[in-house]
């Protein structure tokens, strides 16, 4: 995540933005402006690799391709002013840890309008009585249209422009019903709406179908050849959502079977379509390029959207319209961010044990807050375990699509309720079987850590496997396993204090002997000793220890500061 305290941040304008987008990057203190739209692929990866520039944004315009992001410099978001992300590679941002935003919101009542306007102009021949008349005739018989109070509306995909389309067709005194299988309801909107859950079953009901849905194998002709028969005569259908979500070449037969009387177009399956398409020809189509959010309000706005999510995300303030960073929450309550932050520092100090390698990782929350946060925690997880091991840069971003690539299965179980001591986070790091004999005992296998936060807001570790503490994991640190025998503390402070080494603090926790490693034949008890020290010790002070009589293991690692 990028420091929310860094006071300059720098963006790249690498489309044409509208002015105001442009003014207000100049209006904020902490940024600064790069102007450069038109660029080649190769001078914008040239002038992301030379570094400086923190955030990207771009429109339509320009294709963002996983060459031009091959050395990203201190590129952190990438921000769409509108909705489709078509032209970003997604998974080079993501597998470079770049967050990707878009503006969906700016755009939702400027579609909702367009919409609103094909409906009416479908509704009342608008379309072909002006051609007619700019042609010189005067045809009123023909162009008889149809009255829409009254009428009903099915809205199809009940989302942000669905639910405006709505609001204003009930206005005009529609009947309006809706689909959407992610609208869990039996009614919308005060119950002025009736929700279908089928869309087969709202089909016999609607006089006009519009769409508002994304496009996906779930939605692609979902109006087509086995949808039409179960329709109303003379429907009227309306498209401004994706093409290919109505089926082009369904439509057109369905048209001339007069199975459906007409129907209007702001999106196709390929944009442009074709110049002899019957599309653009046909008398009962009515259709636009593509504009729905072609307005002078909805590009200014988008501009200025897309510039305030880059800086609320580079200022540390939240993540809006992410497109890649599902589960990632930036709204945290304080003591959801102090779990947050102890995630980070008890999977850092277990990875150094990890080392024969992670197959899985379960992660137990226990309390209503950190299961809340439960998307955020288990990034943050993940970057602590897996950031020692691997070469590639992880951040929150792009670490839960490394791990998946690398087979590591993270479970996460979460309760609402807690036991006495509060809400509680346990991470369990397993071991692949095949990396340890089969006389190791799973106990051995598996790396445990366990944390708390009390009521004064400072994080715990309270247990590091199976040895208990309650230590607050801070700065460099180093943790011994040894023999549970007398003199082991003053060797161990004996051989730091002559390296220079000043110990700040230290956490001693025995092992009960029935719970002490069985890889060492069993039976031997063993503790736990964890030092907070001045300054990470070199690697010939840890070869030292490690080489010292009833010394198991040294591991050393690096936290951040104190916590607040
Ligand atoms: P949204 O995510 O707010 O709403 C989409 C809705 O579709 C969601 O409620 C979702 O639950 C629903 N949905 C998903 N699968 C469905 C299915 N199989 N059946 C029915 N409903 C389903 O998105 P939005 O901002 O309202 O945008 C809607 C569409 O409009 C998108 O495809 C978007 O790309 C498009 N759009 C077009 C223009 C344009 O210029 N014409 C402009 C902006 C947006």
């Amino acid at each position: 995540m990028p420091h929310p305290h860094d006071p300059h941040h720098t963006l790249l304008a690498a489309d044409k933005l509208a002015p105001e987008g442009l003014d207000y990057i100049r209006s904020q203190p902490d940024a600064e402006l790069v102007n450069k739209p038109g660029l080649s692929e190769a001078e914008y990866a040239d002038l992301l690799a030379a570094g400086g520039i923190d955030a990207m944004i771009v429109r339509s315009g320009i294709s963002v391709t996983a060459a031009m992001l091959e050395r990203p410099g201190d590129l952190k978001v990438i921000a769409r002013a509108g909705v489709g992300v078509d032209n970003i590679d997604l998974e080079a941002a993501t597998a470079k840890g770049i967050l990707v935003v878009n503006t969906a919101e700016a755009s939702t009542l400027t579609t909702a309008e367009h919409t609103l306007a094909l409906l009416f102009a479908l509704a009342r021949n608008i379309g072909p009585a002006y051609k007619t008349m700019s042609n010189g005739g005067w045809d009123r018989a023909k162009y008889q249209g149809t009255q829409l109070a009254g009428k009903t509306l099915g809205v199809v995909g009940f989302g942000r422009i669905g639910r405006a389309v709505a609001e204003r067709a009930l206005a005009f005194e529609m009947n309006v019903i809706g689909y959407d299988p992610f609208y869990n309801a039996p009614t919308a909107m005060d119950g002025r709406v009736k929700m279908y859950r089928d869309f087969r079953e709202l089909l016999p009901h609607a006089d006009v179908l519009t769409f508002h849905v994304p496009l996906n194998d779930q939605t692609r002709g979902m109006l087509g050849k086995e949808t039409f028969p179960g329709c109303k005569p003379n429907l009227l259908v309306v498209n401004a959502s994706r093409g290919g979500v109505v089926d082009e070449a369904a439509i057109v037969d369905a048209l001339d079977a007069g199975q459906v009387a007409g129907v209007a177009l702001d999106v196709y399956e390929e944009e442009p379509p074709a110049k002899d398409s019957p599309l653009r020809s046909h008398p009962k189509v009515l259709c636009t390029p593509h504009l729905g959010a072609s307005t002078a309000e909805a590009q200014q706005a988008v501009s200025v959207d897309a510039a305030a999510s880059c800086l609320a995300y580079l200022r540390g303030e939240g993540i809006r319209g992410a497109v890649n960073a599902g589960g990632l929450r930036v709204d945290l309550d304080p003591l959801q961010r102090s779990f947050v932050d102890l995630t980070g520092r008890m999977a850092t100090l277990i990875s150094p044990m990890c080392t024969r390698g992670i197959a899985s990782i379960t992660l137990t929350l226990e309390g209503k807050p950190i299961a809340a946060a439960a998307g955020t925690v288990e990034r943050t997880a993940l970057v602590g375990l897996l950031k020692a091991h691997l070469d590639t840069p992880l951040n929150v971003i792009n670490v839960a699509s490394v791990a998946q690539s690398r087979g590591i299965a993270l479970r996460t179980v979460t309760a609402d309720s807690t036991g006495l001591h509060g809400p509680q986070l346990t991470i369990e790091i397993h071991g692949p079987a095949e990396a340890v004999d089969a006389k190791t005992p799973m106990s051995d296998r598996t790396r445990r850590i366990v944390g708390r936060v009390y009521d004064d807001g400072r994080p715990r570790v309270v247990e590091i496997n199976g040895y208990h503490m309650d230590m607050v994991p801070a700065g460099p640190m180093v943790l011994i396993q040894n023999d549970d025998k007398p003199g082991m503390i003053g060797l161990v402070g004996t051989e730091l204090g002559k390296r220079g080494v000043n110990i700040a603090d230290m956490t001693i926790s025995r092992r009960p002997i029935a719970a002490s490693s069985g890889g060492r034949g069993g039976g031997e008890a063993t503790a736990l000793m964890v030092l907070k020290v001045d300054e990470e010790p070199g690697s010939d002070v840890l070869a030292h220890l490690r080489d010292q009589p009833g010394v198991l293991k040294v591991a050393t690692v690096r936290l951040g500061g104190e916590p607040m």
